[in-house]
């Protein structure tokens, strides 16, 4: 197949050489980004989806998505499959798959999960909205991406999963992070506090497979002093999705929100900025009550 991919960066990059190593022919543009191992580079968006049977879009907001859509949708001939594989806000996604639609597109909006290393190895989980065929037709490409493809509904169902799913894990991160400090000031190993809770019901992602203390559960980026992984402020980007995206439909998110508050925080005034989001843990080491 001929795919165009646009957004070459930390994820798109891996993402595009694993569609080219499969035997996909692929033509990518980015603004700044290198080519990716048997990728042939376009001198524009609009050059990477000319001629192109799917288009793939892994970009940092929704504003890009907005602007590069606008320049790639009059680009692609009548049929084309476009997946957007960016974290954006619902809004957006639902606004490009609409104008995908009137120009007789076959929209997928397909954020995924699994970070840098998920990218690489093609092992990405991706969380999908768009009409049942669109889906159907992207699965083979997920497939060589990741391990992975749920289809949650209509356009912008795939991003309103992923934020849903990332407020859980900002808000338990958090959570896990203030208990394992509350454990250090009342005097319980750090072991013993992960023996306990990773075998009872405050169990989480957080504490058994991604645990914020060094030198204890699996390996994590706790081990390798916080270096991400996932990055705090990537965590803040999703959790503010998800506070848009609450205050778009009038839910009540207040972990939600605390979360938010407490990532930036760590992010724009302390020192959380390019740490990973595990990196709360010395956080609230080092704090008191008040
Ligand atoms: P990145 O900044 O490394 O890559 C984005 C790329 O888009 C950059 O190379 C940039 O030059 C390019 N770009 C920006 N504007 C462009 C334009 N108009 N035309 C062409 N290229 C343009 O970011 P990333 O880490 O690869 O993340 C991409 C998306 O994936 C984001 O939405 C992010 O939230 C999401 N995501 C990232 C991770 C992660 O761990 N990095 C995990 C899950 C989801």
């Amino acid at each position: 197949m001929k795919i165009g991919f646009i957004g070459l960066g930390n994820m798109g990059g891996p993402m595009a050489a694993n569609l080219a190593k499969a035997g996909h022919e692929v033509v990518g543009f980015d603004l700044a980004a290198p080519a990716p191992d048997g990728v042939a580079m376009a001198a524009s968006g609009a050059e990477a989806a000319a001629g192109a049977e799917a288009v793939i879009t892994m970009l940092p907001n929704g504003a890009i998505l907005r602007s590069v859509a606008d320049e790639i949708i009059p680009a692609m001939a009548s049929g084309i499959l476009f997946v957007d594989c960016s974290t954006v806000d619902v809004e957006s996604a639902r606004s490009v798959a609409d104008q995908a639609v009137a120009a007789d597109l076959a929209p997928v909006d397909a954020p995924v999960s699994g970070g840098i290393t998920g990218a690489a190895a093609g092992t990405l989980t991706f969380m999908a909205g768009g009409p049942d065929a669109a889906f159907a037709r992207a699965e083979p490409l997920f497939d060589i991406m990741g391990q992975k493809a749920v289809h949650c509904g209509p356009s912008g169902n795939g991003q309103a999963a992923k934020i849903c799913n990332n407020m859980i894990l900002g808000a338990t991160m958090i959570a896990t992070c203030e208990a394992f400090a509350l454990a250090d000031k009342l005097g319980l190993e750090r072991q013993s506090m992960f023996d306990v809770v990773s075998t009872s019901s405050g169990y989480s992602w957080t504490m058994n497979a991604y645990c914020p203390a060094p030198g204890v559960g699996p390996q994590s980026p706790a081990d390798n002093g916080y270096k991400p992984g996932f990055a705090s402020e990537l965590m803040l980007k999703d959790l503010r999705l998800s506070q848009q995206a609450a205050e778009a439909v009038d839910a009540d998110t207040p972990m939600g929100a605390r979360a938010t508050e407490l990532y930036a925080q760590f992010v724009e005034n302390e020192d959380g900025l390019g740490t990973d989001f595990s990196a709360m843990l010395p956080r609230f080491e080092t704090r008191s009550r008040n």
